[in-house]
């Protein structure tokens, strides 16, 4: 595996690569890599020649600084686990790298998409998505980039993004990778003690519940009982939403195809999201 922090060396083993007729698959990440994040990288290097992943805490998708201090990161871990799945490029850039001075963002005009749920809740972070990732489909150049349900709605914007800026890229949706316990692994977990741990994995118990119910509920019938269920725990619930898997509207009186429930909430201090098709 090559290690490389220069968006300028990358350019150059993407061209070459590309000369001798081989595919990219890209994964970006920031970091605290884990097994979910490993599910990614083996899924890419089924499907491409080269898979490139990137490790990198983007600040300007946090719109909250004291989250963007505490995110954790292990690098050194990170690079000896992505070698050990057979990833061939760790892109580890610096702010300035992604971020040279004077360097422009892309127009995208992302609606309702990215101003429900953690749009609401995290305004602006779909922006600095979108920033940072369109800065690096535009350095990788990839054919194909994975992305984990496990940020549901970030799947929803990151395509819309492809459709507007024209790039040849194909979205690669993968599964969202859970502890046996049923907690969605989440760099964020590192973070939480044992009890938090037990406490978190109510969140699952609540999507888990809501799946069952939609099967003689309404949507809005399904969401009473998960609210009122997920509220029986001491963590704090930002929101629980049924929305259509497309267009991320909360659904309203019937069920679509691939309705989705997706949740976030606090436990202590750590902030977890999580969804689940019903
Ligand atoms: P992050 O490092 O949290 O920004 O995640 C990088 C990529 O890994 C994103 O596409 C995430 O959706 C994906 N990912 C994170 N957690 C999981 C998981 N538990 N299962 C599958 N993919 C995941």
């Amino acid at each position: 595996m090559r290690k490389v922090e220069s968006a300028a060396r990358i350019r150059e083993i993407i061209a070459a690569a590309r000369d001798a007729g081989q595919t990219i698959g890209f994964v970006p990440t920031m970091g605290a890599l884990h097994r979910g994040h490993m599910a990614l990288i083996e899924r890419a290097k089924q499907q491409t020649d080269i898979v490139v992943a990137s490790v990198f805490v983007n600040p300007t998708q946090f719109n909250n600084p004291k989250d963007l201090e505490l995110y954790p990161r292990t690098p050194e871990k990170d690079a000896a686990l992505l070698e050990a799945h057979g990833c061939d490029i760790a892109f580890f850039p610096s702010v300035a790298e992604m971020y040279p001075e004077g360097s422009k963002n892309p127009t995208v005009s992302l609606g309702s998409l990215a101003t429900v749920m953690e749009g609401q809740f995290r305004p602006g972070h779909f922006d600095g998505v979108v920033q940072i990732v369109s800065r690096f489909f535009e350095i990788v150049q990839p054919d194909k980039a994975f992305f984990g349900l496990k940020d549901f709605q970030q799947v929803a914007v990151i395509k819309e993004m492809v459709r507007q800026l024209g790039f040849g890229v194909e979205i690669v949706p993968c599964p969202t990778l859970r502890e046996p316990s049923g907690l969605a692994m989440s760099s964020r977990n590192m973070r939480l003690s044992d009890e938090q741990k037990q406490e978190a994995l109510h969140i699952y118990r609540t999507l888990s519940r809501a799946s069952e119910e939609a099967k003689s509920h309404s949507p809005a019938e399904v969401k009473a009982s998960a609210i009122a269920y997920f509220n029986q725990s001491d963590m704090k619930l930002e929101y629980f939403s049924i929305v259509d898997p497309t267009t991320l509207q909360d659904l309203n009186g019937t069920w679509v195809e691939g309705a989705t429930a997706c949740i976030a909430a606090f436990c202590g201090e750590v902030r977890l999201i999580d969804n689940m098709q019903l």
